[in-house]
């Protein structure tokens, strides 16, 4: 990859898909104003839109090794906002089990809308963007050391997710039609299991990654939010795709991907890369010298997942490196 400068990158093709982005966000803020007649889905989709496309944006057009500052700058903008909103505007849990609240009782608050935009629909235009441009959980284990991780644990290590899932539901199912209790998505109830939930994210999250000295530990095997978005992620219209290079399988990408996509075996298939896991963080664009990598638009059917594994269950010293 040439060493563009910021003059040179500002170009249509960079702008694009932070362009599209920001467009669909800022649309459905619109359409929620003008179907409710409440402010607040403008001012949420408004600034989400903005943050990711502002973002997406510097990503495209800085130059290669400040890339990383447009990812920080939109994980900090969207993560934080989402939590302090969650917690003193709306004063909501928009944890999973909140939305899950929400679908089972009929109230339907922003965390569920958020859930519904960010989780479930809007996968289908851009993926598992949400958790490489704007999870506040991963807002923070991006901050740890481990950016280089040494593979996924083989064998079943990535269920423990749907057992999480399974237990999240289970749990609100319990709750709303047993015990009968419905106030979990707000009120002072619902911000303190958001609160408490999202501090054990955290911890364990923390402990995770230290442990498989891999930042991204939580998402691969823990994370049940990650059920939902790779059901519809698969369908995303934006993928990894070729670039204007030619692929010659050196394998720089895959060892800074931080979800272990074995990138270059989709890309010499002729097919974008169609892991459900891929959270289109870019980094893979960027360290690519060959130009091999773009964001692309098409229709394909994801799901097929390549993945790398680590050859030993205990983690190999790896040092880290830069986003
Ligand atoms: S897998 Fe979960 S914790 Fe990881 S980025 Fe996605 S939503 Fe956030
Ligand atoms: S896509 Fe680029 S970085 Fe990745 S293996 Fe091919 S040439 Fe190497
Ligand atoms: S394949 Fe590329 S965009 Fe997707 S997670 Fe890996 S490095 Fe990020």
């Amino acid at each position: 990859m040439k060493a563009n400068t910021f003059k040179q990158n500002l170009t249509f093709k960079n702008l694009v898909v932070p362009l599209v982005i920001m467009v669909a966000f800022v649309g459905v803020g619109l359409w929620g104003f003008l179907a409710s007649g409440y402010t607040q889905p403008l001012i949420m989709f408004g600034y989400i839109g903005m943050s990711l496309g502002i973002g997406l944006g510097l990503y495209g057009t800085l130059p290669k090794k400040q890339k990383p500052i447009g990812r920080r700058l939109t994980l900090l903008l969207v993560g934080l906002f989402l939590i302090l909103y969650a917690i003193f505007m709306g004063q909501e849990n928009s944890q999973l089990e909140g939305a899950i609240f929400g679908l089972l009782t009929g109230v339907v608050q922003m965390g569920v809308i958020h859930y519904a935009i960010a989780k479930i629909f809007g996968p289908l235009l851009f993926g598992r963007m949400w958790c490489g441009w704007a999870c506040w959980t991963v807002m923070v284990l991006d901050l740890l050391p481990f950016k280089r991780p040494a593979g996924r644990l083989p064998g079943r290590w990535g269920w423990l997710r749907y057992l999480h899932f399974g237990l999240s539901l289970s749990i609100v199912l319990l709750l709303v039609y047993v015990v009968g209790f419905r106030d979990g998505v707000s009120g002072s109830i619902a911000v303190t299991w958001f609160i408490i939930g999202n501090l054990l994210y955290y911890a364990v999250g923390i402990v995770l990654a230290f442990t498989l000295k891999d930042n991204r530990a939580f998402c691969k095997y823990v994370c049940p939010v990650s059920v939902p978005l790779k059901i519809t992620s698969r369908f995303s219209v934006i993928k990894i795709g070729q670039g204007a290079g030619q692929c010659n399988d050196c394998d720089a990408c895959e060892k800074l991907c931080p979800m272990d996509v074995r990138i270059s075996d989709y890309i010499l298939n002729n097919q974008r890369v169609l892991s459900t896991e891929c959270s289109l963080c870019q980094t893979c664009i960027t360290v690519c010298a060959q130009d091999a990598l773009k964001l692309s638009f098409g229709f394909d059917m994801g799901g097929k997942e390549l993945l790398r594994e680590r050859e030993s269950k205990l983690p190999a010293p790896v040092a880290a490196t830069s986003d």
